[in-house]
């Protein structure tokens, strides 16, 4: 490797393991997440141009008028996921890819949708160069879910909408967790659903806000 690139390299490792100690600080506490995180290249799931502002706890625009989210959101979700040890995920939204990168390093399959072409090439794209094998990315509307691969040990939505689409809870294993941020346009709560064989159990957490969830099954 070029002296230069390197040298790049090492400052993006401390800026991650800031960015690390402030989630930690902001109650994060899951570290096989932390170090999931500790160790993903945010900066490449971004344009060049906002590079130099991965490592901010903050989302950021992706183009088309999304967002890559916010790594403490990443980070909460992804803890509350991993709280029912999961094999195979589903998000849908893949957005960046960033979030199926998190999960990738911590389940055995991520199967992503994203209703956006051109996200979804860039993210396929990403996970090719940096070597993630166990994504598949899908261009779909993610609100019917992916039927062919369910049911799903644990579904993300990393998009907003007034209700939890049926497809999504039907294609929820039992035992399963989904979370998924509720709400208007402006603003949502993030909320958590665990299948048990009798019913869903919902947990409301956190206020959040995400772009909206567009889609024919909600
Ligand atoms: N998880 C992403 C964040 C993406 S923002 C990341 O880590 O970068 C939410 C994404 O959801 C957007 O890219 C948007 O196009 C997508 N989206 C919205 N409605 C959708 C739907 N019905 N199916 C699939 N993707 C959808």
């Amino acid at each position: 490797m070029r002296p230069f690139s390197q040298g790049i390299g090492m400052t993006s490792q401390r800026t991650r393991d800031r960015l690390v100690q402030r989630l930690r600080s902001k109650g994060i506490n899951n570290n096989a997440v932390l170090e999931a995180i500790g160790s993903t290249p945010r900066h490449l799931f971004v344009d060049e141009a906002l590079a130099s502002r991965a490592y901010e706890d903050t989302a950021l625009p992706i183009g088309q008028g999304q967002t890559i989210s916010q790594p403490y959101i990443v980070a909460r979700m992804t803890e509350l996921l991993l709280e029912v040890k999961p094999d195979k995920v589903l998000e849908v939204g893949t957005g960046s890819g960033y979030q199926a990168a998190i999960l990738s390093r911590l389940v055995d399959k991520v199967y992503s949708t994203e209703r956006i072409e051109s996200l979804a090439t860039q993210a396929r794209q990403r996970f090719r160069r940096l070597g993630y094998r166990n994504v598949r990315v899908q261009h779909s509307d993610g609100s019917w879910g992916w039927p062919q691969f369910g049911p799903f040990d644990a579904i993300i939505v990393t998009a907003g909408g007034a209700d939890i689409p049926e497809p999504l809870l039907e294609q929820l294993a039992v035992g399963g967790r989904l979370v998924m941020p509720l709400g208007d346009r402006l603003r949502q709560i993030l909320v958590s659903v665990t299948r048990t064989p009798t019913v869903y159990e919902r947990v409301d957490l956190e206020p959040v806000v995400f772009v909206p969830l567009i889609g024919g099954g909600v």
